[in-house]
């Protein structure tokens, strides 16, 4: 838990600043940076710059860090090796028997590369979820490398097929999770927080449930899970509950302005009305939901509705990376398929990755648009990439044109965590055997318990 401030000024010099504080607004202009907080925006003078490190963000973009509602870093060893299944072979053949071999090295390995991943992809703050067991190395290695996460471990009591180093007593399940965020929630100069963040309705017991919600209200922490994001999961929930997800959760009181839910694809009708009313966010990660085969969620219809929804990349093996450049193309193209070409403003899918995830995330005050008093969470996106010329609109380039690997710089709390496209937070080559190693030696656990 570090508290060492980041006092040194610098100045983000001629980009085409994008602040997202209002649609279609842009200029050329500069960023100055002070004590990890924004000063001023706008075209500065040459004074402004005198004392400062500069940097450059010549034809390039200047936005808010992206803020991706729903990832799993925990899960990156296991990218590439969870192939050709739908989500509950998927959880039940791979992903639950891969974080059951994990142990406290490989969670803090596999959180450093998905960290890593997502800091030089110009994500500077997420929700994360985190497996049962060891959750304490993920927040060790947020502190160590820079990232804005509010994260905490999973919950789960019940399975059919769950790894039984997977399935928790209630009570120490919930008593861990107090512990945890107690520990971590406001760490690192406030940069760290905690969700209390059960798996599904099909991994918990309402008892288990209940108690997350407790726990989460009393603490004045977030709530996370996932929900309705593929038909067998809607089934299993309703032959459990004999009701469907969302109207499930919500009497288990996991609806609300503090409740991030992952998917939301298969709903029932007065769910959105339902979401609406009670402020709840749902997280939509199209890479994944494509990738497993679990379906579209209807964005459009969820925003006409006036459900808030935020963008996630999910888990690295069900996507396989954890770009928001890859879910805003997603998110900006999939609703012409149901609504036609004109269904969704790039401004809005941009809104989505900054400003609307930042309020998702309580985060709001802080981060998601770029104005003096604002914590310093930046990113600079190169223009000049093939992809994004000649000219038009920003967010169309951004939206449509851009990439994870046209990130120039990025910064958190007025920190330098990427610089000039190359992570300078943590020795990529150390991090990339420390990888290499961790799955290595989790490979050979899960093999040897098949
Ligand atoms: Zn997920």
């Amino acid at each position: 838990m570090t508290t060492r401030q980041h006092d040194d000024a610098l100045l983000i010099r001629g980009g085409l600043v994008v602040p997202m504080a209002r649609d279609r607004e842009f200029f050329v202009g500069d960023v100055a940076v002070r004590g990890g907080r924004i000063e001023a925006v706008g075209k500065l003078d040459a004074e402004a710059a005198a004392g400062r490190r500069v940097l450059d963000a010549g034809g390039a973009a200047v936005l808010p860090g992206f803020v991706q509602g729903h990832v799993h870093v925990v899960q990156s060893l296991l990218r590439h090796q969870a192939e050709g299944l739908e989500l509950l072979d998927w959880l039940r053949l791979r992903t639950l028997p891969y974080e059951a071999a994990l142990d406290g090295d490989a969670v803090e390995a596999a959180a450093e590369l998905g960290i890593a991943e997502l800091l030089c992809g110009g994500t500077t703050a997420a929700l994360d979820f985190g497996t049962t067991h060891d959750h304490e190395r993920v927040f060790r290695a947020a502190a160590r490398l820079g990232v804005r996460l509010c994260s905490g471990k999973t919950h789960m009591d019940l399975g059919e097929g769950t790894p039984a180093a997977l399935l928790e007593d209630r009570d120490r399940s919930l008593a861990e999770a107090a512990e945890l965020g107690d520990r971590w929630h406001g760490a690192a100069d406030g940069r760290l927080s905690y969700v209390v963040a059960p798996r599904f309705a099909l991994s918990c017991t309402p008892e288990l449930l209940a108690g997350c919600v407790a726990l989460a209200r009393g603490r004045g922490w977030l709530l996370a899970t996932h929900a309705a994001e593929s038909r067998a999961e809607v089934e299993a929930v309703r032959g459990l509950t004999g009701c469907g997800n969302i109207s499930y959760l919500d009497r288990c009181g996991l609806t609300g302005g503090d409740v991030v839910l992952a998917h939301g694809i298969h709903l029932e009708p007065g769910d959105r009305e339902l979401l609406a009313a009670t402020g709840t966010t749902i997280c939509h990660c199209p890479g994944a939901n494509l990738k497993l085969g679990s379906g579209i969620a209807d964005v459009p219809a969820l925003l006409a509705a006036g459900v808030r929804v935020a963008l996630g990349a999910d888990g690295p093996p069900c996507n396989n990376r954890l770009s928001v450049f890859h879910e805003m193309a997603l998110a900006a193209t999939l609703p012409a398929l149901r609504h036609g070409p004109a269904a969704i403003d790039p401004w809005r899918v941009l809104a989505m990755a900054t400003r609307d995830g930042a309020a998702a995330l309580h985060l709001g005050h802080e981060i998601g648009t770029l104005e003096a008093g604002k914590a310093a969470d930046l990113v600079v996106v190169d223009l000049e990439d093939w992809s994004m010329l000649p000219a038009g609109d920003p967010a169309s380039r951004i939206v449509f044109g851009g990439s994870a690997q046209m990130v120039r710089h990025v910064l958190v709390a007025g920190r330098p965590l990427v610089v000039d496209g190359t992570l300078v937070a943590a020795d990529p080559v150390a991090l990339a055997q420390r990888v290499g190693d961790a799955w290595e030696a989790t490979r050979r656990r899960m093999e040897e318990r098949a």
